[in-house]
């Protein structure tokens, strides 16, 4: 009889075309776990929002091993000393698991090769991280090129098969994902969530094959938050319950624009990872040494941003589109992209409020939270990241609402407005302002003026 093996998931939570399952089913009995090890993000932890998301992951995984008659074996605490502690326990020859780029994930492997031997392998990208390099073979640091360079090596592997699992004979010890108190209980604020999400594997492909029969508008939808147009994959591919090799397959012999755009949207998601590779520290504080000492307003300068902070997060800006992603980002976890360049240029720039503070409310709240995507987006709207985008590009809320049609989004997410006319949903006037509705934090010529003039005083301007 072979020795068993342990696959070791995190952000990979599938049985379908996942290399690491696959090889240690092909080598013996397999022991799937799940470590949850808190300490080791520091103060990366998931946010609530992940942590409904894990619980539901995790629960469907389970499910799906229960097919196989196999089951997923919970541990919690350091996951390096839980992994070694399990691998001597039950004989296993090796710890199979898909290679994460997550500064702490690092860690974690490296540690963990000096306990046992640890098989690693990439999955979760089009292509693997780090690999997509100039001719030099420098990394990359601009989008198009990196676009241009990851597109000729396309398309990626063909997907791996669900793998058949032979089981240990005995089974270690599991905690009971009850007992992990991921979901929020007092106060329960997930009812949005449960409606808005069907979590897992499944849930993932049906989400997939409903988005291949939309793929054709995309190009001209995903802009316009009022309507469906964009795939909502985003928290199934960060959970790793479908990988992009599978959606790049889903959409073989579908041509046109569409597609092309689409497909590019994932290559962010790969070029924000090529980022993290080259800087694993980037979500933490400005690529460009300039913003480190930016003036943002600051309560360490005296000013007092704690309300107008809270007011952001809470959808109470007084400006509809900025307020209806805010709310509906609390609401379901999720926020429509268009909308959270919106959200995001209104902090830095309006608000004069450096971007930190909105990644690590996004981070708290998006059930999609991603290091690597999260941080790069927050950098590129801010102006202050790696490649070209400029702080000095502010972004005009209202006209932004008009522009993309954002009248329906505004009436689901913003009661107080549902009633007013398209023509006046977008920037109320003053007479028809309901009285519960929260006054403008700042006018958009005032907001943009003092955006510029901070960032003339960073330049030595006068
Ligand atoms: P689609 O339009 O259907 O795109 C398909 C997939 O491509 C997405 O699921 C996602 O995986 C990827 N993708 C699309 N746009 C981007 C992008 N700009 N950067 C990286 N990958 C992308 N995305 C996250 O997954 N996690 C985050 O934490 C995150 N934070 C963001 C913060 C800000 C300030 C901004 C402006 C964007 C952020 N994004 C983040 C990117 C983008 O908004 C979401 O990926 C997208 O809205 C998810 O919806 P979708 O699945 O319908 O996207």
């Amino acid at each position: 009889m072979s020795s068993p093996q342990i696959v070791w998931f995190r952000r990979d939570l599938r049985l379908q075309d996942h290399p690491a399952l696959c090889a240690a089913a092909a080598r013996g009995p397999v022991i799937p776990v799940y470590v949850l090890d808190d300490e080791r993000a520091g103060n990366r932890k998931p946010g609530g929002a992940s942590r409904w998301w894990l619980h539901h992951s995790l629960e469907s995984l389970g499910k799906s091993l229960g097919r196989h008659r196999s089951k997923l074996i919970l541990l919690r605490g350091d996951c390096v000393a839980g992994l070694a502690r399990l691998a001597e326990e039950t004989g296993a020859e090796t710890v199979h698991a898909i290679q994460h780029y997550e500064p702490w994930w690092k860690d974690a492997e490296e540690e963990l090769t000096g306990h046992c031997d640890l098989a690693l392998y990439d999955g979760n990208y089009l292509m693997p991280p780090g690999s997509v390099t100039t001719g030099s073979g420098t990394p990359y640091k601009i989008f198009t090129p990196f676009y241009r360079a990851l597109s000729r090596m396309m398309p990626p592997r063909d997907p791996l098969e669900e793998p058949a699992l032979s089981l240990p004979d005995e089974w270690p010890h599991s905690d009971d994902l009850d007992e992990w108190g991921l979901l929020p209980t007092k106060p329960d604020w997930a009812d949005g969530f449960r409606k808005q999400w069907d979590v897992g594997e499944i849930a993932a492909q049906d989400r997939l094959t409903d988005f291949v029969d939309r793929v054709s508008a995309y190009e001209d939808d995903r802009n316009f938050p009022s309507c469906e147009g964009t795939s909502r994959l985003s928290p199934h591919l960060h959970w790793g319950e479908i990988s992009p090799a599978q959606i790049w397959k889903a959409l073989e012999g579908k041509r046109g624009q569409g597609v092309q755009a689409f497909r590019s949207e994932l290559i962010w998601r790969d070029f924000a990872q090529n980022i993290l590779c080259q800087f694993p520290y980037y979500p933490e504080e400005s690529y460009r040494q300039a913003y480190r000492d930016f003036p943002w307003r600051n309560p360490n300068r005296g000013h007092l941003i704690a309300g107008e902070l809270e007011a952001w997060q809470m959808g109470r800006t007084g400006y509809p589109i900025i307020d209806a992603g805010m709310r509906q980002l609390w609401a379901t976890g999720w926020m429509h992209n268009r909308v959270r360049m919106i959200v995001a240029s209104f902090l830095t720039k309006h608000l004069l409020i450096d971007w930190r503070h909105g990644e690590r409310w996004f981070w708290d709240t998006l059930v999609d939270a991603d290091y690597a995507s999260n941080g790069t987006n927050w950098q590129w709207v801010s102006g202050t990241g790696v490649d070209t985008q400029l702080f000095t590009r502010v972004m005009a809320p209202l006209l932004q609402s008009e522009k993309f049609s954002a009248a329906d989004y505004i009436r689901e997410w913003v009661p107080e407005l549902a009633h007013l006319p398209d023509a006046d949903i977008h920037d109320p006037p003053p007479s028809k302002w309901p009285e519960d509705y929260p006054e403008r934090l700042i006018e958009h010529r005032e907001g943009r003026e003092r955006a510029l003039s901070a960032y003339r005083d960073m330049k030595g301007e006068t």
